[in-house]
């Protein structure tokens, strides 16, 4: 196939000052079509472009939990319980609802996001093969500033966690060293241990003063599973990267200190290294994918392009004063497909 797997899809979040004027979702035709607001108080300046038009995979104006996780995740989960390594990732600026998409909201069991939901389905799924025997362990990482910590170690370490290297074997395996990876002998076992990363998450932020919008954070699920084939054991491992990426959003010249502007460095980098990495996948050219160039993609070398699925999320705020950042991130995900 001419493209790599990457299917895209955009995810606008709900909001009571919803531009109309601006916005037009053609969910039939999965697309979007753009255009400047009339009202100068935008702050918009001239000599830009007053019309967009995008085509993605799929477009979901106001999609409910269930779809999304339907619509980006269910053949990828499935496709992992089948051996095939996936990634799912949601981009976009802060604010305009990865995090929702990811991990979900706080309105109890429907508004669980995609991450609760492929722990649920891989636990049916290998319910579903009681033939194998399957083991399922889980990591997740944060990757601030290209530094790599910890989220299901006490959050009182994750600060010296930032020691965690990437490993490679012969046969281009990656792995996190040092990344603890504990079995999830149940559904439930494995929900509670992302949700307390996921807290992990929010209290090391606190601590440390860094803004999630500010970091990755990759949740992973390893599959093994062993079956009999008459006599000898074969073993299956896969496993599937859930990503909330940084927020995409352009650093703005003035009021950044130097903090700031450093954070804004290395996310430029990265997701401008992510993008260069998908586009070499579906080039003719797939000797030279500059993976290591950072630890995302370095982390998700294993599991993009080849046999492996991958979806994207584009999140999207479709608010009159979001244009410039919702046509970024339309470009950012179209650039993801016609490879
Ligand atoms: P991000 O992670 O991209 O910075 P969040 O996921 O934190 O954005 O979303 C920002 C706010 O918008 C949150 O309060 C979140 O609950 C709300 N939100 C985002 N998407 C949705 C959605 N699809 N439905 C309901 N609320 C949403
Ligand atoms: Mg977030």
């Amino acid at each position: 196939m001419g493209r790599t797997n990457v299917r895209v899809v955009a995810r606008a979040r709900p909001t009571s000052s919803f531009a109309s004027d601006v916005f037009k979702f053609n969910e039939a035709a999965d697309s979007i079509d753009m255009r400047l607001p009339k009202d100068e108080s935008a702050g918009l300046v001239n000599n830009q472009q007053e019309t967009w038009h995008f085509k993605l995979d799929k477009v979901l104006s106001n999609g409910s939990q269930e779809q999304i996780f339907e619509i980006c995740a269910a053949d990828v989960v499935r496709s992992v319980m089948d051996g095939y390594n996936g990634t799912i990732l949601a981009y976009g600026q802060t604010g305009a609802g990865k995090t929702h998409t990811m991990s979900g909201g706080h309105m109890g069991f429907a508004d669980r996001g995609i991450v609760p939901r492929a722990i649920s389905a891989i636990y049916a799924e290998a319910a579903a093969r009681p033939e194998n025997n399957i083991t399922i362990k889980l990591s997740y990482v944060e990757i601030y500033n290209e530094l790599m910590f910890d989220l299901l170690t006490d959050v009182g370490v994750a600060e010296q966690s930032g020691d965690l290297s990437i490993v490679e074997d012969s046969r281009g395996n990656i792995q996190v060293r040092g990344l603890t990876t504990p079995v999830g002998g149940t559904e439930e076992e494995a929900l509670h241990i992302f949700f307390q990363g996921d807290t992990n998450r929010h209290v090391a932020e606190h601590a440390l003063n860094k803004g999630s919008t500010r970091s990755h954070v990759v949740f992973t699920i390893y599959v093994e599973s062993r079956s009999r084939v008459e006599s000898s054991e074969k073993v299956i491992f896969s496993k599937l990267h859930l990503v909330d990426l940084a927020g995409s959003e352009r650093l703005k010249k003035t009021g950044s200190d130097g903090v700031m502007l450093k954070e804004a460095t290395f996310i430029n980098k990265s997701l401008t290294f992510l993008e260069q990495v998908v586009v070499a996948l579906g080039s003719k050219h797939r000797d030279h994918i500059p993976y290591r160039q950072s630890k995302l993609t370095h982390i998700l070398k294993d599991s993009l392009g080849g046999n492996c699925k991958t979806t994207m999320v584009a999140n999207i705020w479709p608010e009159a004063k979001m244009v410039e950042e919702t046509a970024s991130t339309l470009r950012f995900a179209t650039r993801m497909m016609k490879v």
